[in-house]
């Protein structure tokens, strides 16, 4: 199962998964339940009261005490959306681990109709004000990485990080358009994700990557099932995993 993304980082857009929080110390996470409101406010700014359009001269007063009376026309204080501020920034203290995808919960992923072990989304807007990026979600069903001299890093279900410049295919906007109300059911409007293109990658087993995240070694606990050959300890990934593809 691919972890729920419960929140968003609003300065760099990345989903963030339970317990999960930005890189960035100084950056402001905000829940993706609700009406999403701080987050829309980032993008679209606050809600202002408006010029209310045709205040028609040589109206009745009744007409005239009708159109005071009614609320204040609210608009939001940008007329384009503001994009991500910076970029996600991998942790400090993450190895960076290549190798090939091996194993992994092999599911379906939630854009391109493909089957994968994690998938990234990037949501891009061509009018956006700083940066054309307005969401960058991805997650993992868990997988290992095997590298060359048969060392294995284990990731477990969680967030997944990876650039889209390369590598990525565009999905049609209906579908992501239904995966963005997926991600979050009960936002207002304006939609906090303006979307003019998305981009996604979905990793399978036999990808080359390198992963980085901040690793610990572990007893392997893949060593008491059916896996004879395993090493008796791995690599584990904690937190969310940045992933390059090299093929
Ligand atoms: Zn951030």
């Amino acid at each position: 199962m691919l972890p729920a993304r419960t929140r968003i980082c609003v300065d760099c857009r990345i989903t963030l998964t339970e317990g999960e929080s930005c890189t960035w110390l100084s950056h402001t996470a905000a829940d993706l339940a609700g009406d999403c409101e701080p987050l829309i406010a980032t993008v679209w700014g606050r809600l202002r009261e408006g010029e209310r359009p045709g205040v028609f001269s040589d109206f009745s007063g009744l007409v005239r005490d009708t159109l005071t009376r009614r609320e204040p026309l609210l608009i939001r204080e940008r007329e384009r959306p503001l994009g991500a501020a910076t970029e996600p920034m991998v942790p400090v203290t993450a190895t960076g681990f290549r190798g090939r995808i091996a194993e992994g919960a092999v599911e379906a992923m939630p854009l391109l109709g493909a089957r994968g072990v994690g998938f990234a989304l990037e949501v891009r807007h061509a009018d956006a004000v700083g940066s054309p990026i307005m969401l960058r979600d991805g997650a993992s069903a868990g997988f290992t990485v095997m590298g060359d001299d048969g060392t294995v890093l284990l990731v477990p279900p969680g967030g997944l990080r990876m650039s889209l410049e390369r590598g990525a295919r565009p999905e049609r906007p209906e579908r992501v358009a239904a995966h963005l109300r997926a991600l979050a059911p009960h936002a207002g409007s304006p939609s906090p994700f303006p979307l003019d293109e998305g981009r996604v990658a979905v990793l399978v087993p036999g990808d080359l990557v390198t992963a980085r995240a901040v690793v610990s070694v572990s007893p392997d606990p893949r060593a008491s099932t059916a896996y004879r050959d395993a090493p008796r300890s791995i690599l584990m990934a904690r937190g969310a995993v940045w992933i390059e593809r090299h093929s």
